[in-house]
């Protein structure tokens, strides 16, 4: 392997260690000192650190920066993972939000000293409100799951404020498995309705699961077998008139902002994705954000601390007596919502517009030129992402993992696989409107590359990927780590 090959036999850094080798000399501690055991419980205090590597600074920063080289992102590459909305994020919003008076403002700081921050969340709450078709909008909820418990939560509360606690909600089959998850966690029962033959909800279904007891329908829309769902009006008309809630999972509002808005179209509530949508790389672990934007009837029941406006002062407002209460510590993650704010002032409405447009035609561009080499379940114009099959491959005995595996080796990060659960063995597509016309046109070159591979030398395909690190088990890998890289043979 070169010399520079990030996946070369490295030492591990706790094999670097020479003891009493320093990265860092912080300077002379200008406070008195004092005793630790005199000021901290004996059982929070460690008497040692075991094993803490002691390594030089350029030792650190190419341990770190080897380690970065492994990764694959947005940045490195085309990222197609379909229902996450891998995009491209300007780094102009990055700049703004580690301005200083952002990244030093303190949560505890008086509201006098920072109108600037609660005028930007105050209007974030407009804007997002404004692109979905809501009332009010809290930005509290650190991530879409937890969006979702705070949208549930708030139903809960609607309920039990009127003495009729309902204990269902309905979840089709396409679902995000966060939608379950999190009706079950807001002490609801889930319910599964099976998707129509079109790919889609359609009334007659809903009818047949759907009573008094059925707190609300939690759909995407679009869904995630990328459709979006036409029969939505009808079906929110009958879902109000069984006195029930429309909860829209809006992790796929890369297809609808500024085309469409899901007030309009029946919801009540609905959570976004900050890091899907509006500007903030998602996927390393976070920080994200998932604010929740409810119709008029459900702001009462939203978490504290509201922030309310009054001439041109801003406040936050913790009167809410029918509150949810606090999801987290404080507002929410407040750098995220500096990058939507900055991203959805530079784009404006017709920005926005013509990104979900991009998005869309990207999508269809891929279906289209893709679908006679690879099945294609629904064949319908689709939203921001499209799902194929391995049906025609698994006739040589290749699968969607092994398609997958191979896309690496052609320098692409594969696409989300095996979901939603109702493709047998998915691949769902998600180019989003950040990548040009050529790279896509790379992807779907590889991808028919991968085909003819499948047909006359499927080995070399079920072998991927013959970069990097091979085919490991990945439970086993979770489970059991080996951190040491043992070269090309024997996986890692
Ligand atoms: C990503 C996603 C979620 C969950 O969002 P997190 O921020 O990862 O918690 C929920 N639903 C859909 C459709 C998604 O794509």
């Amino acid at each position: 392997m070169a010399f520079d090959d990030p996946f070369s036999d490295k030492p591990l850094i706790f094999e670097l260690s020479r003891e009493g080798r320093q990265g860092v000399e912080p300077s002379r501690c200008d406070v008195p000192e004092r005793d630790p055991e005199a000021s901290i419980p004996g059982e929070f205090l460690r008497s040692d650190i075991e094993g803490s590597p002691e390594v030089s600074e350029p030792e650190i920063i190419r341990h770190y920066t080897r380690l970065s080289r492994l990764n694959y992102g947005v940045d490195t590459g085309f990222y197609p993972l379909g229902s996450c909305t891998m995009k491209y994020n300007p780094k102009v919003n990055e700049d703004i939000a580690s301005f200083e008076g952002f990244l030093l403002l303190h949560p505890y700081q008086p509201e006098e000293l920072c109108q600037g921050a609660l005028r930007l969340m105050y209007e974030l709450e407009c804007y997002l409100a404004e692109v979905s078709g809501m009332d009010s909008v809290t930005l509290q909820p650190s991530a879409g799951a937890q969006g979702e418990f705070c949208g549930l939560l708030t139903i809960d509360a609607y309920f039990r404020d009127r003495g009729k606690p309902r204990k269902k909600v309905i979840v089709p089959d396409t679902a995000h498995g966060t939608n379950p998850a999190s009706t079950s966690l807001a002490g609801f029962r889930a319910v599964t309705v099976r998707t129509g033959k079109e790919g889609v909800l359609t009334l007659d279904t809903l009818k047949e699961v759907m009573d008094n007891d059925t707190a609300a329908l939690m759909l995407t829309n679009p869904n995630t077998l990328g459709l979006f769902e036409r029969h939505i009006k009808e079906i929110s008309d009958y879902v109000h008139q069984m006195g029930g809630f429309v909860y829209c999972d809006g992790a796929n509002l890369n297809a609808l902002m500024g085309i469409a808005k899901l007030g309009e179209m029946g919801v009540d509530i609905v959570q976004f994705n900050l890091h899907k949508t509006f500007s903030t790389p998602h996927g390393g672990g976070g920080p994200g954000s998932g604010p929740v934007g409810v119709k008029k009837i459900l702001e009462p029941y939203l978490p504290v601390p509201r922030i309310r406006k009054k001439d041109d002062r801003y406040t936050l407002d913790y009167n809410q007596p029918r509150s949810i209460g606090k999801l987290r510590a404080f507002y929410g993650n407040f750098s995220v919502m500096v990058k939507a704010y900055s991203y959805i002032r530079r784009m404006g409405p017709e920005g926005l517009k013509k990104a979900s447009t991009v998005a869309i035609v990207n999508a269809n561009y891929i279906k289209e030129r893709l679908k006679s080499t690879y099945h294609l379940p629904f064949d319908r114009a689709c939203m921001h992402e499209c799902v194929f099959s391995d049906r025609f491959q698994s006739q040589y005995g290749v699968t969607t993992m092994d398609i997958a595996k191979r896309l690496i080796d052609y320098g692409f990060h594969p696409p989300t696989i095996y979901f939603p659960l109702i493709v047998h063995g998915a691949m769902m597509i998600e180019p989003t409107e950040t990548e040009s016309p050529e790279e896509i046109d790379r992807f779907i070159e590889a991808m028919k590359e991968i085909d003819r591979e499948a047909r006359e030398s499927p080995d070399v395909v079920k072998n991927a990927p013959t970069r990097g690190i091979k085919r490991i088990d990945e439970a086993g890998a979770v489970r059991r780590p080996v951190l040491r890289w043992q070269g090309s043979g024997g996986g890692g």
